[in-house]
């Protein structure tokens, strides 16, 4: 009885040693295989430095897109093509310069008569502005400056005198002019064929018919930005904002004529927001700071700002709110460095022309 009892004590030992033994197998790797081993640990590290250089590049381009986003939101992303219109107006004059020497060859220097009255401080820098440019592109540019209480017969036979003389072959009239003055009457006093600025009846009626002689200058600088931004008016749908003699209503004459289908807004036009963007191309000429808003820019579209305003801060800002039109538009100009530099460029492009219709 004993026995027995030592016996089934003594196999369950064997059994229990027996257990403990497979456990210690299984858990035995065999024969270290270093190769492999290295290879494992090599795997792993390149996971490891993967797994890192993945998780960096992604923070690093996720903090790269959160800028650039932040940075668009902040300041906008100027997609479109930027118009400079200190460059187009280089090479106007550069135009201007090679047709004022070769008139010179012919024994004709160009002349500029500029008349300033008052002393209007804005007037007087566009004067100078103007004068300086025409000098440099050899055209001899006159000053005649007359004191606010000018009359308008002592303006008129002013006007007169230079219409007479044949050394000038452009008058200019710097505006505005004082409010005593008619304005028209003295418009209308400059002999056609030397109206430089393009305001005389005659030849804002010209440009109606589609055969200018002399185009108003703004306009004429806002269709050479389009031109020289490859922007197809023909066909296009044309919005000008604004309807001046001086800057809307020539503008939209010229788009008509270029074959532009025009629609003419001012300050009674109902859905102004609607009719922008469905426009190809937008002419602002209004002289309200932002009043174009980015949102109402069709995308791909060609935006001229011709406004210029000063803002609380002193600086020129113009009648579209600029970094949110850019980001839609196809084409835009800046302002300043827009369509400013470019009405003097189209001064110079006219008196050159008025010199060289008096050859024949
Ligand atoms: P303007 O004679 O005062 O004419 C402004 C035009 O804008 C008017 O037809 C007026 O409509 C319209 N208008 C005003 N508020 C409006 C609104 N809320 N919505 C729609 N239309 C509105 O001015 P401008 O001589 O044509 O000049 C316009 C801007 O261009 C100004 O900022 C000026 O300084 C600038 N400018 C720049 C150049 C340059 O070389 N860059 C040259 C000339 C002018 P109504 O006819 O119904 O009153």
């Amino acid at each position: 009885m004993v026995q027995g009892s030592v016996r089934v004590v003594q196999a369950r030992r064997r059994q229990r040693q027996r257990r403990i033994e497979r456990r210690v197998d299984a858990r035995d790797p065999g024969p270290v295989d270093l190769d492999r081993q290295r290879r494992w640990i090599g795997i792993r590290i390149r996971i490891r430095i993967g797994i890192r250089i993945g998780i960096g590049i992604g923070i690093g381009i996720g903090i790269g897109i959160g800028i650039g986003i932040g940075i668009g939101i902040g300041g906008r992303v100027v997609t479109a093509t930027v118009l400079d219109g200190k460059l187009v107006a280089a090479l106007v004059k550069d135009e201007v310069r090679a047709r004022t020497q070769a008139l010179a060859a012919r024994g004709v220097t160009v002349g500029l008569a500029v008349v300033l009255v008052g002393d209007d401080p804005a007037s007087a820098v566009y004067v100078k502005a103007k004068t300086k440019d025409a000098r440099e592109c050899g055209i001899d540019a006159t000053d005649h400056r007359l004191p606010a209480d000018t009359s308008q017969a002592g303006l008129l036979a002013l006007v007169a005198r230079l219409g007479a003389d044949p050394r000038v072959h452009g008058i200019l009239v710097q505006l505005p002019l004082p409010k005593h003055f008619d304005t028209d009457a003295i418009i209308a006093a400059i002999p056609p064929h030397k109206d430089v600025d393009g305001l005389h009846p005659e030849n804002l009626g010209r440009v109606a018919q589609g055969k200018p002689r002399f185009t108003a200058c703004t306009p004429a600088g806002c269709m050479r930005l389009l031109a020289h931004g490859g922007v197809t008016v023909a066909g296009a749908s044309a919005v000008v904002l604004g309807r001046s003699v001086l800057v809307g209503k020539p503008m939209a004459l010229l788009l008509a004529n270029a074959d532009a289908t025009v629609t003419l807004c001012h300050s009674k036009t109902r859905d102004l927001a609607e009719r922008v963007a469905a426009a190809d191309i937008v002419i602002a000429a209004v002289g309200r700071p932002e009043l174009v808003r980015g949102a109402w820019i069709k995308p791909g579209a060609a935006v001229i700002d011709v406004g210029i305003n000063r803002g609380a801060d002193g600086k020129l800002i113009g009648d579209v709110e600029y970094a949110a039109a850019a980001a839609r538009a196809g084409v835009i100009t800046p302002v300043p460095g827009g369509v400013g530099p470019m009405t003097r460029a189209c001064l110079l492009e006219n008196t050159v022309r008025a010199a060289e219709l008096t050859l024949g």
